[in-house]
């Protein structure tokens, strides 16, 4: 099998190639998952450089791009990829004889298939991740009822691993401005909590033509997110609170 990967070292290429490999597959082991035919080759080529840390889907760590789709490498076996399988956001691979791994697009490449997310992370800092509450807290806990504490399910389950955001169009265009799906279903995340009093302030921080308003329902953050989570719902719920406040 052809695998072909992006390389470029700053220090010593002055642009990118992508380089081919020949991968036989190990007899027996055709659940192999993509990040481990990148282990593989890297005992062959210790230069190869990507990120990866819980091999489980759990961390993030390992969204790259793969024959097209933004996916974690870590989850996504090398027989739906060749087969046209199937990636949990319901994103179905074309079949294919190999394998292209491209670095998250739309982010700045630090080495081959790492990216520089500190844009991202900004965006996510901005929308102030945490809990707003400084009334004064009860004797035990901030009690949510089952209803209350359902109407968070598909949104904290986001592990940031950024595979929708750099999927997305108008963040490519608009990073600083933008806030990207990740970042807006975090910030519904909050708002969506029972627990938290920063609705106006949180809204008003958003309501601008660029924050939310930049969205235009491509649904690439929907095809690529590999918890199989949807930004635009969330994203298109802020809408709504923002157009009734107005
Ligand atoms: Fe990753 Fe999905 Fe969270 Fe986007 S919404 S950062 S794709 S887990």
């Amino acid at each position: 099998m052809k695998v072909t990967i992006y390389r470029y070292d700053p220090d010593t290429d002055e642009t990118p190639y992508l380089q081919d490999y020949d991968f036989e597959l190990p007899v027996g082991r055709q659940d192999l998952m993509v990040l481990d035919v990148l282990e593989l080759l890297k005992e062959q080529d210790p230069t190869l450089t990507y990120r990866r840390s819980c091999r489980e889907g759990v961390c993030g760590s390992d969204g790259m791009n793969i024959n097209g789709a933004n996916t974690l490498a870590c989850i996504t076996r090398v027989s739906d990829v060749l087969r046209g399988g199937e990636l949990r956001s319901g994103h179905r691979f074309r079949r294919s004889a190999s394998i292209t791994i491209r670095p998250l697009p739309g982010m700045p490449v630090i080495r081959d298939l790492v990216v520089d997310m500190d844009q991202f992370m900004a965006q996510y800092k901005a929308i102030r991740p945490w809990l707003i509450n400084d009334e004064p807290p009860p004797a035990q806990e901030r009690a949510q009822s089952p209803d209350e504490r359902a109407r968070l399910d598909g949104l904290y389950e986001c592990i940031l691993c950024g595979c929708c955001t750099s999927a997305c169009p108008s963040w490519w265009w608009n990073p600083e401005r933008y806030v990207g799906p990740a970042g807006l279903l975090w910030s519904y995340r909050f708002l969506a909590d029972s627990r938290d009093i920063g609705t106006s302030e949180r809204l008003s921080e958003l309501d601008d033509p660029f924050s939310v308003f930049r969205c235009r329902a491509v649904l690439n953050c929907v095809a690529y997110c590999p918890k199989g989570l949807n930004p635009r719902n969330a994203i298109s719920r802020i809408e709504g609170l923002l157009v009734k406040e107005a």
